[in-house]
């Protein structure tokens, strides 16, 4: 049986990562006041004072009542749209007493990687414990993850499964690397066997070279932090310039137009495609994610064989009932009603991934 396992948000915080609407607070409070003047750090500064009446560095984080990431990036998004400016901020630069939106744009996307690779730093025990599982069923094989996380958990927990003798089995993000030109790069190109991940909103350990369109990987490391950090470190393999990240942020306009990006979209979904079961983990269906339900409708109504079952896992422990039957709803309305969703979570799945696939398998 061939399985997509669709990795959520709700997946990643089961291992103790941020969830969206606690990035700010943690950045804020943990990162910026290490350097509260670098170029970075004041631009935020302004902009959050400006936008949104809040000094990041002298009130109480924690009583701050931030707006959502969604928000902040939607409006910047949309005036980048409409070539439309704020009063400081400016979508052209005929003007240098203003502030560039695309560079604030970039800077709130480096603040999201620093929160999640700060606390990507976890444990991977059910992201482990979900792989051995799945091994042990013989399914791991027929397996392919979809991630929509930027973190590099699943990401890690594949690659250490390799074992040249006993399991020789590598991971396959379905791009390719400039890692793979170099003989003594520690990533090389997979062959045999492989596993599949499809990160179909970027990874923290992807830097892309805007002057050779070539991919950089940084193996097990949040390599993106090196473009914050120290950015002589994060030049491309190929041809030495600076590279950028390629993260897509959680808003409505999202921006799919990268090559590499492109090409892992359209394999997920022909592994979507291939499926006969997609197992969603902690993933909340949320309205902005409208090219994920594009394709999932796409998949969903064009197959020729037995119809797609789907089962989903997106309780954990202090989530209200309300709020699990509200996205019970939300993905029934869209799926349809014969979907299993569960009350059940992404560790208990992990756990006993046996017993739910077997469900599914006599299930029509
Ligand atoms: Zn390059």
């Amino acid at each position: 049986m061939e399985i997509c396992i669709f990795l959520g948000a709700g997946a990643s915080a089961a291992e103790n990562l941020p969830i969206q609407n606690e990035l700010f607070s943690n950045y804020f409070k943990n990162t910026l006041p290490l350097h509260p003047e670098s170029n970075m750090n004041i631009k935020l500064r302004e902009f959050f004072k400006e936008f949104f009446y809040i000094d990041v560095l002298n009130e109480n984080i924690d009583d701050i009542n931030f707006p959502t990431f969604e928000e902040v990036l939607g409006i910047l998004d949309m005036a980048e749209q409409r070539r439309e400016s704020f009063k400081k901020f400016g979508t052209d630069t005929y003007n240098n007493q203003n502030d560039s939106i695309n560079l604030l744009k970039q800077y709130l996307i480096l603040l999201t990687a620093n929160s999640i690779n700060n606390a990507s730093k976890a444990s991977n025990k059910y992201h482990e414990l979900l792989l051995s599982n799945l091994l042990k069923m013989n399914q791991l094989l027929n397996t392919t993850f979809i991630s929509v996380n930027y973190d590099i958990h699943i990401d890690n927990t594949i690659s250490k499964l390799y074992d040249k003798d006993k399991m020789p089995v590598m991971l396959d993000y379905g791009v390719d690397f400039a890692n793979f030109n170099y003989k003594n790069s520690t990533w090389l190109k997979p062959t045999g066997q492989t596993i599949k991940l499809y990160k179909i909103h970027g990874s923290l350990n992807w830097l892309y070279c805007p002057v050779c369109s070539s991919l950089t990987l940084t193996p097990y490391e949040g390599g993106v932090m090196r473009i914050l950090n120290n950015q002589d470190e994060a030049t491309c393999l190929n041809c030495n310039q600076y590279t950028i990240p390629i993260i897509v942020p959680p808003t409505y306009f999202k921006n799919m137009s990268n090559v590499y990006l492109s090409s892992v979209w359209n394999k997920a979904e022909a592994s979507l495609r291939k499926s006969d079961v997609i197992i969603f983990c902690g993933y909340s269906f949320p309205e902005a994610d409208m090219h994920i339900k594009y394709m999932l409708k796409r998949v969903q109504t064009s197959r020729n064989n037995n119809p797609l079952k789907i089962i989903v896992f997106n309780n954990h422990e202090n989530k209200l009932t309300s709020a699990l039957k509200k996205e019970e709803m939300r993905y029934k309305r869209f799926l349809g009603e014969d979907i299993i969703f569960t009350n059940d979570s992404f560790q208990d799945f992990a756990t006993n991934p046996y017993k739910y696939i077997s469900i599914i398998k006599n299930t029509n």
